[in-house]
């Protein structure tokens, strides 16, 4: 068994936080997958559970519950073998399956497939509009990928799920490369980003870098080679002078020089005319202090040895990125006058900035940090409500300087009022709950509402009162003379198609006025 090793480590790491119960419904759940994949390959040709065991053991290190791990290592299941959801359900109850039902409809959250068209030509006008295009698109799919989770944990198996994708993306042809690594780009690594999860969100990155941008992966390699090297011993001999200085103020302090992932250094090279020399945070010193008050007291340190550049002090805890990031930065004219910048945190901040909405699992409550970022073994109650994770992201932002920043990041409103919906060709179309045929012919062309008779939803036909639901694919069924009625105002929802459906009734009564008008 190629797989025993990992088997191991999984066992392994959920008995660190578990209990003995939990571990054997997560047992279950692996030898239930991998009966179902048992003969299944990859296309790499591994045995097919390697996959959902990377998916599984990934939540594990962020200590997911026991159903989030049980339907990380049945997430293919449904859709892979002739095992059916109520069979997933019978054997490991309504919440695990939900969670892979869940799972299993985000693979329609899928980047249309001319993407690098758009994304190529933006400096050009007609290039530009396409851009444009391109963006709402992607910024649709982030929103769906949100409003058809329901539950945060089916979020993070999908995250897990693609990061193990992503690493084993060499074996697929180079267009399949290039279209997922653009998705993981453009929906999935910002969406890891809005979570809070910084470490996932770079691994993500920088795995789809090569396969999205492969000539300038391989300039920006070339351009650091010698860079990175230099500027991490001159990190280092800071940090040492650094440390030691901290201790004699009596501040505990940890630091380490962390270097910026490569696809986020890229992105904000092309800001600064891809030149390196204007990048100061390539390797940066990052300081972990106890409490707020000694990140403020280092801070003055800092500045007392080494002085800072004018305008690049920036006091994230004071006014926490949208994300919840917190910290402070300040850039100095470090060691021989080496523009440095320093990073300085609480190990809370710290967390937040590498786990997000993850810590959430990974530590509970209350738990005071510790100089070591020990993980505890007690978990925290894991809330199952949709409602409850959407007030506890809220609640984690309460201290927001611009509250509205942050829900037009995350688009909470968009759980609540909102269903995605597709045109048979893969076009998603983004509704307010409640919405029916009508609204839907509406928003795709004001004549495909106008002449509509009849409505598919997903291959079956519908009444045009019928309220559609995320992930429903919708066809139109059309008849050339026909026109709006009176009665679909009684139950369409958009304001878009009220208006042209009173428009057109108001020139066919007009229409009948005047022909009516002319007999007598
Ligand atoms: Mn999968």
């Amino acid at each position: 068994m190629p797989n025993t090793v990992q088997v191991a480590q999984l066992l392994e790491l959920v008995a660190s936080y578990l209990p003995k119960d939990d571990q054997a419904v997560i047992l279950a759940a692996y030898t239930y997958a991998q009966t179902s994949h048992a003969g299944q390959q990859r296309i790499s040709g591994e045995p097919y559970i390697i996959h959902p065991l990377a998916t599984a053991l990934t939540l594990a290190e962020y200590h997911l519950d026991r159903d989030a791990i049980s339907a990380a290592l049945l997430h293919d299941v449904p859709e892979d073998t002739g095992v059916t959801l109520r069979e997933i359900k019978r054997q490991f109850g309504e919440t695990v399956a939900r969670l892979v039902d869940g799972v299993t409809k985000l693979a329609k959250v899928r980047l249309k497939q001319n993407w690098q068209a758009s994304y190529r030509g933006s400096h050009t006008d007609h290039g530009r509009e396409n851009f444009e295009a391109f963006e709402r698109h992607v910024e649709t799919l982030r929103k769906m990928f949100l409003a058809m989770s329901h539950d945060i944990r089916v979020v993070l198996i999908k995250l897990a799920d693609r990061l193990n994708n992503m690493e084993t993306l060499a074996s697929l042809s180079p267009d399949k490369q290039r279209r997922i690594a653009q998705e993981t780009l453009e929906v999935y690594a910002p969406l890891a980003n809005r979570l809070g999860i910084g470490q996932l969100k770079g691994r993500l990155e920088d795995l789809a870098f090569p396969y999205a941008f492969p000539d300038d992966y391989t300039w920006l390699n070339h351009q650091i080679h010698l860079e990175i090297g230099q500027r991490q011993r001159s990190i280092e001999r800071l940090r040492r002078i650094l440390l030691k200085r901290l201790v004699a103020i009596g501040i505990r302090a940890e630091a380490h020089a962390r270097t910026k992932h490569l696809y986020s250094l890229w992105k904000k090279l092309l800001r600064h005319d891809r030149d390196l020399g204007k990048i100061h945070d390539l390797v940066a010193a990052r300081v972990i202090v106890p409490t707020v008050e000694d990140c403020y007291r280092a801070l003055g340190l800092v500045h007392q040895m080494w002085k800072p550049l004018p305008g690049r002090i920036k006091d994230y805890i004071a006014v926490p990125k949208p994300n919840g990031y917190q910290s402070l930065h300040t850039t100095v004219f470090g060691l021989g006058g080496a523009i440095t910048e320093i990073q300085i945190r609480t190990p809370d901040m710290h967390r937040w900035a590498e786990l997000g909405i993850a810590a959430h699992w990974a530590f509970k409550e209350g738990d005071q940090p510790t100089f070591r970022h020990k993980r505890t073994t007690r978990q925290r109650p894991v809330s199952r409500d949709k409602l409850v994770w959407i007030k506890e992201l809220a609640k984690l932002h309460r201290n927001f300087e611009d509250p509205t920043e942050w829900t037009q990041n995350l688009q909470l409103d968009f759980f609540e009022h909102r269903i995605f919906v597709f045109t048979p060709h893969g076009d998603v179309l983004d509704l307010p709950t409640g919405a029916t045929p009508i609204d839907f012919a509406f928003a795709v062309h004001s004549d495909l509402g106008r002449h509509c008779i009849g409505a598919k939803v997903n291959g079956k036909l519908v009444p045009l009162s019928y309220p559609l639901g995320s992930g429903d694919i919708v066809e139109i069924l059309l008849n050339k003379k026909n026109t709006p009625k009176q009665d679909w105002l009684r139950f369409i929802k958009t304001n878009r198609a009220r208006t042209l459906i009173k428009r057109d009734l108001q020139m066919t009564s007009a229409a009948l006025d005047k022909s009516g008008g002319s007999r007598v």
